[in-house]
């Protein structure tokens, strides 16, 4: 008695749930397959490498320096703490 009530009350699940189909392969791909496929994915050589006019330091090119932003971060942090004597 009580499941009928319920049922009377609540959409079917065609109702709650939206139509659309996920995407699903027909079969398993076999290890060898998947290897197969992710063969000619391999890491490839970095071409944009350049020096930094700053420091000389191999970077990206059209990328900030990390050692010279690490250097200029950590010295204007100390900066920072030296002019603030609260904390
Ligand atoms: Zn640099």
């Amino acid at each position: 008695m009580f499941g009928t009530s319920w049922s009377l009350l609540l959409p079917s699940l065609h109702d709650l749930i939206p139509p659309f189909l996920l995407a699903v392969p027909k079969k398993k791909v076999s290890h060898s397959r998947k290897a197969m496929r992710s063969a000619n994915k391999g890491l490839k050589d970095k071409q944009n490498l350049v020096h930094c006019p700053g420091c000389g330091s191999a970077k990206l090119a059209h990328h900030l320096c990390p050692r010279c932003y690490s250097s200029i971060n950590r010295a204007w942090k100390a900066m920072t703490r030296s002019d603030d004597p609260a904390s």
